[in-house]
This record gives C-alpha cells, sequence and structure tokens, in this order.
C-alpha cells in the first residue's frame, strides 16, 4: 500500500484545491516556518476520522477550514482526498480487489462531515475497518511525530501491546472477533 496523492481544498493554509503527488517511496517537504508543511500531515490524520481538533492543533472540528488571510476570503467548506496505490492488496476485505483507493472527507462550517470510501459515501467506521492492519489510523504508527518515539518507549505494556499487535495484523481479527461477541 502507498500514498500515491493528497488532494487538498479549503483545509488550513490551502484554499485552493492543490494536489500534492508522492511519486516515490521517499518525499521530503520543505519550506518556510508557517509555509503548511504540518498541515499535510494534519489532512492525513483527518481524512483517517481523526476527531480531535486538539490533535489537529485547532480549538474545533471546523477550524480546518480555510478561515480568511489579508488578500483572500474564508471558505465555506474543506475536503481532503487520499489515493492509494493498493496493487498488494493491503487494504483488505471487500476493498482488496481494487487497485487504487480514494479516501476523502469533508466538512462544512455546520460541522457536517461526510466520508466516501472510492466515491460512495461511507461511515468513519468502514475507512477504520479498511484500513485496520496497515497502521494507517489517525494515532496509528504510519505517522510518527515529533515527541512519538519518546512516547512509544515510555508507554504502559498495554498501550504498548496495540502497537504490536496492529504491526504483526492481529488487531483485524481482534476487531472481528470484538464485533461477533457484540451481536
Ligand atoms: P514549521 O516549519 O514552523 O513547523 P509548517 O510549515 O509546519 O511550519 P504549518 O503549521 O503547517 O506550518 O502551517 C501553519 C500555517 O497554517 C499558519 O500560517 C496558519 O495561519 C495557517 N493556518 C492554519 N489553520 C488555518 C486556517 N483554518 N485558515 C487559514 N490558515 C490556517
Ligand atoms: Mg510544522
Amino acid at each position: 500500500m502507498q500514498l500515491k496523492r493528497i488532494k487538498l481544498a479549503g483545509f488550513k493554509s490551502f484554499v485552493d484545491p492543490t494536489p500534492v503527488p508522492l511519486p516515490g517511496r521517499m518525499v521530503g517537504v520543505v519550506g518556510p516556518n508557517g509555509c503548511g508543511k504540518s498541515n499535510i500531515i494534519d489532512a492525513v490524520r483527518w481524512v483517517m476520522g481523526e476527531s480531535s481538533a486538539k490533535h489537529l492543533r485547532g480549538e474545533s472540528m471546523t477550524d480546518v477550514i480555510f478561515n480568511g488571510s489579508s488578500e483572500r476570503a474564508p471558505v465555506s467548506k474543506a475536503s481532503i482526498e487520499l489515493l492509494f496505490d493498493n496493487s498488494d492488496g493491503a487494504i483488505g476485505g471487500k476493498y482488496s480487489a481494487f487497485n487504487e483507493i480514494s479516501v476523502k472527507r469533508q466538512v462544512n462550517r455546520e460541522g457536517q462531515s461526510q466520508y466516501l470510501l472510492n466515491g460512495t459515501r461511507c461511515r468513519r467506521r468502514d475507512i477504520s475497518e479498511a484500513f485496520l492492519g496497515t497502521g494507517l489510523r489517525p494515532r496509528g504508527y504510519t505517522i510518527i511525530e515529533q515527541g512519538m518515539i519518546s512516547r512509544v518507549i515510555e508507554s504502559r505494556p498495554e498501550e504498548l501491546r496495540v502497537y504490536l499487535e496492529e504491526a504483526a495484523g492481529i488487531s483485524v481479527y481482534k476487531e472481528r472477533r470484538r464485533e461477533t461477541e457484540r451481536r
């Protein structure tokens, strides 16, 4: 599984639709302070279902919408789309047969949020289920931010176990068992 492109529109500092291609396995984003580098990471977390404004460095969930600048008026909605290469079938379940997977989230000023998987409206849960076992979750280990290494090292055994189970691909089965037990 590889993230091939991120499309940002109305999200934080990215007011106009901005495609960010990720052409290789290693891509660097450079630029002066405040130019929007971390906003790209926030975007990935947000699409994957982050529901805490604090974890997106804001105060409310609608803070992700471009709120205007000296030259531009605020906009009414934010949208992000991630495009994944899934030719290895890592994104599983009913999506494993798709070579490309698109995950999209939009939000408007009223706070109404919408998720789409390959163009079809879905629940936040459908996205987490499809990506279970890939490590890509809003706070999964695919995004390693400042301070995270020491957090992992210092985490309690039961917290560490969550990371290990995800890396070992066990979390998918545990989640399925929980589902079955709930029924
Ligand atoms: P650094 O190198 O300091 O880490 P950075 O490139 O990571 O900087 P970001 O934190 O991604 O920068 O971007 C911060 C910029 O995004 C600020 O200029 C801030 O005004 C802008 N920004 C954040 N939210 C919004 C919003 N809702 N509307 C407009 N601009 C926003
Ligand atoms: Mg930054």
